[in-house]
């Protein structure tokens, strides 16, 4: 890929520019635009949209900047971006190397997304957790990409990313991966990118196919710069996925705004696991009750992730089943080995991962029994609830891993995922 393709599509600083190796040449035949514009009495960013509030964000010199994305590097209103001219890829031919087979409601889930991707527009997936979600992109990521269609996948969650990377690559190993996030700068992008939504700032009408994974997962959720950002990126359709869509996503929906495909569905037809609720009294150390439960969990799979609401709890809970011989790691978000750790557990070398919700979603594991410590605390919302135990039973060899959720007290929120678990197992016929 040459450095003119690296960058097609970016709006970049100098510095970014610099970066990814743009010559002097090309930037000379480069158009230009203000970073933050004032319009109508009002600072705006170039990259996010955004109204610059000029009282906080202002800088000694006098000059405002943008507190809304400054996440991938300060920009500031004296300061000019270069916008790339859009690439241009040539329709292909593309040798899919993904050989599975989808099932007859993955097919009709696939078709459909197809067809929106064929008509532009919006629509949302809600599929189950284990629905196989991923495979049911496959074939419209080949269409898309034979076509010559930039494509963008995307999601909030960095693990999704990282889980997602090694599937996408291996399906489609004839086109490079671009894969960005966090503080990964602007290094060569080609036709198929894969990244957190904060990376598509970078990108202005650029994508005819972004599908956004895991839509309803904080912070898309509570951040109007990311929905920005996906609208700003695209210039085409956008595809919306997740097992537990927000109440707004759906009332989109309703109003008719948003096309729906609903598949309530396993891949492998088994029920989705029914947590067991436990109501336990003792909130400071482990009880025998819980002791017990969670050295049958582990016995029963082979892997066994145990969720608790704060990174405070996992060294504690760590040195507890340390005393009873059972040797478990841990992960949260800042966790600068938490990659390996994943992969520890999912190559077997070590049985239980105890973590925070940073692995509620996108994380697939054969055979994984799941334990909720604290389920209700009021950090595990009805979706997070319904994600966590999603990740049992995801394996067609083993379909009924179980799941419990242990509190203190049976609130709204757990009553909300048996639920919806349990109108999903009666839809799924
Ligand atoms: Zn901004």
């Amino acid at each position: 890929m040459d450095e003119v393709a690296a960058v097609a599509g970016q709006l970049l600083s100098s510095s970014e520019a610099e970066w990814a190796g743009v010559t002097a040449d090309i930037l000379a035949q480069t158009q230009q635009v203000p970073a933050i514009s004032k319009v109508n009495g009002k600072y705006i960013c170039a990259r996010c949209g955004g109204v610059v509030p000029t009282s906080s964000q202002r800088l000694p010199s006098g000059v405002v900047y943008c507190g809304a994305c400054i996440a991938l590097g300060r920009i500031s209103s004296d300061m000019m971006l270069w916008q790339f001219p859009q690439p241009h890829y040539a329709p292909a031919a593309l040798q899919m190397s993904w050989h599975g087979q989808l099932t007859p409601q993955q097919v009709s889930v696939a078709d459909e997304l197809i067809a929106t991707y064929q008509t532009g527009g919006e629509r949302l997936l809600w599929a189950v957790t284990g629905a196989g979600k991923t495979e049911m992109l496959f074939p419209l990521l080949e269409q898309a990409l034979a076509a010559g269609t930039r494509v963008a996948i995307v999601s909030p969650r960095i693990d999704v990313i990282l889980e997602l990377a090694p599937r996408i690559a291996a399906a489609f190993a004839d086109v490079p991966l671009a894969v960005r996030y966090g503080g990964s700068g602007p290094q060569a992008v080609g036709q198929l990118l894969l990244a957190t939504v904060h990376q598509l700032l970078r990108f202005k009408k650029t994508f005819g196919l972004i599908i956004v994974d895991e839509v309803d997962a904080f912070p898309y959720a509570a951040d109007p710069v990311l929905e920005r950002a996906v609208r700003s990126a695209s210039c085409g359709a956008r595809i919306f996925l997740t097992a537990t869509p927000s109440a707004s996503l759906l009332a989109r929906s309703k109003r008719g705004q948003l096309a729906i495909s609903y598949l309530p569905r396993r891949f492998h037809g088994f029920p989705l696991p029914l947590p067991q609720v436990i109501v336990d009294a003792s909130v400071t150390k482990l009880s025998a009750r819980a002791r017990g439960i969670i050295s049958r969990v582990i016995r029963q799979c082979a892997r066994t992730l145990i969720f608790v609401p704060a990174v405070e709890q996992l060294r504690p809970l760590q040195l507890a089943l340390a005393k009873l011989n059972i040797t478990a790691e841990t992960v949260y978000s800042a966790e600068p080995l938490r990659k390996e750790r994943v992969q520890r557990l999912r190559q077997g070398e070590v049985n239980v991962l105890i973590s925070t919700t940073i692995l509620e979603r996108g994380v697939t594991f054969p055979n994984c029994g799941v334990i909720v410590l604290q389920a209700d605390a009021p950090l595990f919302a009805t979706s997070a609830l319904v994600q966590m135990a999603g990740r049992a039973g995801r394996a067609k060899e083993h379909p009924a891993d179980p799941v419990y959720f242990l509190c203190r007290n049976y609130n709204l929120a757990i009553a909300g995922a048996l639920r919806q678990i349990k109108q999903m197992n009666r839809r799924r016929a």
